[in-house]
């Protein structure tokens, strides 16, 4: 058992150093060993091993001081490569990318919801394609999003709802046509969107406490508490699609009424749009939502009006949602975002008037960071997470550390 615990503490550390680097580069071993708290002997011993692994590299920096020149250690991009699938509601997507997160490779192929293995093992063909066509060998570690309930220390999907797909066993699928892939890394795409924005995002530097929030067909979220997403006792966290902000409000399609999505979600936007217009509710008359933001900023003042009600009503629930999580910040991911200008002041208005007790300033809230709207950076994500893999497991992220 000690031997167990030796390599898990390895793992961990390897973790540490790894995500320093990635973080901080250029970083010396000494730095990596005051921000962690390892013993330098430690640090050094996982520097050895990563540079035999060719995941870093060293090379001297700048003197900084009279006979002292660290050598810096950096992330080496080109050394290793990681799968990315996304399986979405028609479309899915593959690719291969750098262990910092750059795409190398594209491609994309239909859903077949009908057959979930014969979707995987497509995709499995395709990445196999990628990577000879950029001659280097299958990635050992691939990221896998699919919208739903996922098991991710099993790598299955358990449940989706979107796709009408239950019990599929990701990993065991994408194993079987790509034996090299030791590590396949499964997730929900709106804990994997959260994740990217952690690992790629630029609204804050040291992001390990957030609330993402994704807003489209429905909503969903992504808790990140200490570097780690948070999954849940039956990983269904962030489900907030029903939760009710007022009671007896809105009618919802859950049959329930005042639940968030009947006052957020892109339909819901939609439908007031329409109702607000005055036109009859039908299948002609459905405006999409990045119609309804295009028509705002072209003097539309209806949709203009229906857009800041939807900001208010993303403070509501916001304001709720922060008091259980007190985070660093709560990131909005969806169309709904790119109508910053209108949403945001009436999302501060209503933090304004609901403070945190306690807090001295108001919750940041943030769009999506604009490189993780590219396709493909959540499962990205989460194959660098399977390379890093000390953060699944370490009892506070490095990012802690620092603050
Ligand atoms: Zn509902």
């Amino acid at each position: 058992m000690i031997a167990g615990k030796a390599s898990v503490l390895r793992v961990v550390n390897r973790g540490v150093v790894l995500g320093l680097i990635r973080a901080m580069q250029p970083i010396s071993r000494s730095q990596i060993a005051k921000l962690s708290g390892l013993n330098p002997s430690t640090v050094s011993d996982v520097a050895s091993a990563l540079l035999r692994e060719d995941l870093i590299y060293e090379r001297i920096g700048d003197a900084i001081g009279p006979g002292r020149t660290p050598i810096d250690l950096y992330l080496k991009c080109d050394g290793h490569f990681v799968g990315a699938i996304e399986i979405g509601a028609s479309l899915s997507r593959v690719a291969v990318a750098d262990i910092c997160g750059n795409l190398k490779s594209y491609s994309s192929l239909p859903t077949d919801k009908s057959n979930p293995p014969q979707t995987l093992s497509r995709c499995a063909e395709k990445l196999l394609a990628l990577s000879n066509s950029l001659g280097i060998d299958p990635p050992r570690t691939i990221g896998v999003s699919i919208s739903g309930v996922v098991d991710p220390g099993n790598a299955r999907l358990v449940v989706s709802p979107n796709l009408q797909w239950q019990n599929v066993c990701v990993g065991d699928i994408l194993r079987d046509m790509i034996p090299l892939a030791e590590n396949v890394v499964a997730g929900d795409t709106v804990k994997a969107a959260a994740l990217a924005e952690m690992l790629f995002g630029n609204n804050v530097t040291d992001l390990s406490n957030f609330f993402f929030l994704s807003i489209g067909e429905s909503v969903g979220a992504g808790i990140i508490i200490d570097g780690r997403v948070v999954l849940g006792d039956h990983y269904a966290s962030g489900e907030l699609s029903h939760m009710a902000i007022y009671e007896n409000g809105l009618p919802c399609k859950c049959g329930v009424r005042g639940c968030w999505d009947a006052y957020i979600s892109d339909p819901a936007i939609s439908s007031r749009y329409t109702t607000a217009l005055g036109e009859p509710i039908g299948p002609d008359s459905h405006v999409g939502i990045g119609e309804i933001i295009l028509r705002a900023s072209t003097g539309d003042e209806v949709a203009s009006s229906v857009i800041k009600q939807t900001g208010h009503y993303i403070g509501v629930g916001i304001a709720t949602i922060m008091k259980a999580l007190d985070p660093q910040c709560v990131v909005i991911d969806g169309a709904i975002a790119d109508a910053w200008e209108l949403i945001h002041p009436e999302i501060m208005n209503v933090l304004g008037e609901r403070p945190l007790p306690g807090a001295d300033n108001f919750v940041d809230v943030f769009p999506v960071s604009k490189s993780n709207k590219e396709c493909l950076k959540g499962p990205v994500a989460l194959a660098i997470q399977g390379v890093f893999d000390g953060y699944k497991i370490m009892e506070a992220s490095p990012w802690k550390t620092l603050r």
